[in-house]
């Protein structure tokens, strides 16, 4: 059994991405070729947004979301410390500092609640655990919040926190890309919103790649220019910094069968996600993800969470013991991760995320994992 399963989806697209491959091998234009015109104009559609920027990849969508904006040195932007790595590299990345805030226990997400603590304690000058980093609420720019595992973020309340204090909200849908909130997909739930094409998301190229998401013409032509040097109106007219952000004309031609089923993988996913919580729901000290109503998760894992870091190794040891593969996302919170040591917070200060660091883990969860396997596996959770 495997963990994420992609050779199932490649032999049921088989044609199609080995014709459109070929396509762009026969046509040659490997750099934003017609494909990748096509598929942002369909990812738009997709997500519910008025422009699409295809790139390199979901830390790229980050980082040049962040330059888009302007944001750099002396800026201070919030996020969580239980997210993949990228999220706070990016941030550190254009100069500015990361200020987490702790996340909620049932969705593993940024709280809203604690995001406005935060802010308030900041912007009235009392004495917080962020004192290193920052006491000045001007300095924060804007909260990147992260649709974790697939669910994503309550963007309605931190939207309304975050304009409150004249923030920029950055979504980091690279797990949650394909979920929604009351129909509004992820990648459009904030002003800019980032995804992730690496295989293993939930709808993955065969390399790496990303998109950003926005409503907004100027945003989008800022991220066309930056995606290329800082291009301006002409090709040798640099008017800003920026890189080499393509999406590979490739990974493109890849992208648009398998976006074509992505829908359908959804819900897939869902009942995969369904009948794992339906076997797993009554066992003690065990629990299951929840999703609020209105909510439709992605799916980029199945998170578990057990009563104790032994109750989790035990499950995990059996479960690899009888070929299962497991993993924990994420066994480290960002706050304590040597390459942030110099924010200078303890390894205490934020308690839900090394709590949930500590016993969360992950089964196999892939559009294509039928139902005898999760049977099987739910089967060796219980006889535990
Ligand atoms: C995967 C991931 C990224 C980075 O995407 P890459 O394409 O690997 O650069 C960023 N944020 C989160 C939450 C992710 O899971």
């Amino acid at each position: 059994m495997q963990f994420i399963d992609l050779k199932t989806q490649y032999s049921q697209l088989k044609e199609k991405i080995d014709s459109n491959i070929h396509k762009v091998l026969d046509h040659g234009q490997y750099v934003m070729g017609p494909e990748v015109i096509e598929l942002e104009q369909k990812l738009a559609e997709f997500a519910g947004t008025k422009y699409c920027v295809s790139c390199s990849s979901g830390t790229d969508a980050l980082v040049m979301a962040l330059m888009a904006y302007g944001i750099s040195e002396g800026d201070v932007v919030i996020t969580t410390p239980f997210t993949f790595i990228a999220t706070a590299e990016a941030i550190k990345f254009v100069g500015a500092t990361p200020l987490f805030v702790d996340i909620d226990k049932d969705t593993y997400n940024i709280s809203p609640e604690k995001l406005e603590q935060t802010l308030t304690s900041i912007a009235d000058k009392e004495s917080t655990i962020h004192d290193s980093i920052c006491t000045d609420i001007g300095k924060i720019k804007a909260v990147i919040s992260v649709d974790l595992f697939g669910l994503p973020a309550d963007a309605t309340e931190i939207n309304r926190i975050a304009k409150k204090h004249n923030l920029i909200v950055i979504e980091d849908a690279a797990q949650g890309f394909g979920g929604a909130i009351d129909g509004k997909r992820a990648g459009s739930l904030s002003d800019i919103g980032c995804t992730s094409f690496f295989p293993a998301k939930p709808l993955g190229c065969y390399g790496d790649g990303g998109a950003i998401f926005t409503d907004c013409e100027e945003t989008a032509a800022r991220l066309k220019s930056i995606r290329v040097h800082g291009q301006g109106e002409d090709k040798y007219q640099n008017v800003r910094l920026g890189l080499t952000g393509r999406l590979d004309t490739i990974q493109a031609a890849v992208l648009l069968p398998k976006l074509e089923v992505f829908e359908t993988e959804i819900e897939q996913r869902q009942s995969v996600a369904e009948s794992y919580s339906s076997q797993l729901r009554d066992i003690e000290g065990l629990t299951v993800p929840s999703v609020q109503a209105g909510y439709v998760s992605a799916w980029a894992q199945y998170t578990l969470m057990a009563k104790s870091e032994e109750h989790r190794s035990q499950i995990m040891e059996h479960l690899k013991s009888n070929n299962i593969p497991v993993a924990v996302y994420y066994p480290i919170p960002l706050h304590e991760q040597k390459v942030f040591e110099s924010l200078g917070y303890q390894s205490n200060d934020f308690e839900v995320s090394s709590f949930a660091a500590k016993r969360v883990f992950s089964l196999p969860m892939h559009p294509y994992l039928r139902n005898e396997e999760i049977e099987h596996i739910c089967k060796l959770i219980k006889e535990l």
